[in-house]
């Protein structure tokens, strides 16, 4: 299991419906993709 870094959720990154950014080689998974667009525009180097 991996936190969603924007609602702290526990996530199974296999099932995570949000995908997955990396910022600076650390990955990080969501839970929707509201939550990948608000942790998109506070990290805008995320890819
Ligand atoms: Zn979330």
């Amino acid at each position: 299991m991996v936190t969603d870094p924007v609602c702290k959720m526990k996530i199974d990154p296999k099932t995570a419906k949000g995908g997955t950014l990396k910022v600076n080689g650390t990955q990080y998974w969501f839970c929707s993709s509201s939550c990948r667009r608000s942790f998109l525009s506070q990290n805008p180097g995320a890819k």
